[in-house]
């Protein structure tokens, strides 16, 4: 008989600032249908962006998500002490030419870009232009030191893929049971960025890296994060991970409709418990029993 795989849930929060409902909501998500389902539940703290992510603001997450009455298993997975495994993947992707170096600015890719062409989150498509760089000037600006990014070669990773699917399962339902099968249109996304400029890593590369890491098999998150899973199924794919199943949530918004995060009425979770708010309120208000 084969073993019944036990489900890992991740809330993968990055401290950039203080959580608030929306983070717990999130959270609690997670940590409910990892009970429901026997499962387990583990945080993972998402702090490549060492400037914005204060030691102070780490601690001040691991201290907001305990006071929710949350548990997960020690150590937790901090990305920022994980660098140089994300860089030996990238370097194993460049090997494979299936990222290239880009040199261009902000203010470059906007001029450059073609408007009307945009990617799932509304950002202008990056118009190639270092793709085609040839291995001279490349090599020139890299001997020179000009600050450079690692781009996904998309066409160069669709075409490597080939007929392999990059569907992916979306669940819905109580223990997650009901699976819809999302077909994805990666290349909407043209070259995205997989190493940045000032990090060895991107949101992208360390996050299918570290689910595979964990053995998540259920990735529960937010539906702004949605478009963003074909580039996950391409990057799975192409580095042969395995693909976990995905729940995307609606986002908590402001009476005004506004993504939470966005909002200036968004109040982190510590004010409110300085307000006397206790965690059973807020999983009151956000629809826990
Ligand atoms: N760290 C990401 C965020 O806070 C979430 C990552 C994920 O759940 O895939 O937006």
């Amino acid at each position: 008989m084969p073993k019944l795989m036990q489900p890992v849930f991740r809330f993968a929060p990055s401290p950039n600032g203080y959580l608030h409902l929306g983070h717990a909501y999130s959270a609690l998500m997670n940590a409910d249908a990892a009970r429901r389902m026997g499962g387990r539940f583990l945080l993972r703290i998402e702090d490549i962006d060492t400037t914005r992510c204060k030691p102070e603001l780490v601690q001040a997450c691991l201290d907001d998500l305990a006071w929710l009455g949350l548990e997960w298993p020690e150590p937790v997975l901090r990305q920022s002490e994980h660098f140089a495994r994300y860089r030996a993947v990238a370097s194993e992707l460049e090997r494979r030419n299936l990222v290239y170096p880009c040199f261009c600015t902000r203010s470059e890719i906007a001029q450059a870009a073609d408007g009307a062409l945009r990617d799932p989150d509304g950002a202008p498509v990056y118009p190639g232009t270092c793709r085609s760089l040839s291995p001279e000037e490349r090599q020139v600006r890299l001997d020179a030191g000009v600050p450079h990014a690692l781009r996904l070669d998309m066409a160069a990773a669709l075409a490597e893929i080939g007929d392999r699917s990059l569907d992916w399962h979306e669940a819905s339902g109580e223990r997650l049971e009901t699976i819809t099968t999302i077909r994805t249109r990666p290349e909407k996304w043209g070259d995205v960025v997989l190493v940045r400029k000032e990090c060895p890593t991107s949101y992208h590369l360390s996050v299918v890296l570290d689910d595979a890491l964990q053995g998540v098999t259920h990735v529960v998150r937010g539906t702004d994060l949605y478009a963003a899973t074909a580039i996950h199924r391409v990057l799975q794919s192409v580095l042969g991970l395995p693909v976990p199943v995905y729940h995307h949530h609606a986002l908590i918004r402001d009476d005004d409709g506004r993504k939470l995060a966005k909002s200036a009425a968004s109040k982190p979770l510590r004010d409110l418990r300085a307000e006397g708010i206790i965690p059973q309120d807020i999983r009151r208000q956000l629809g826990f029993a």
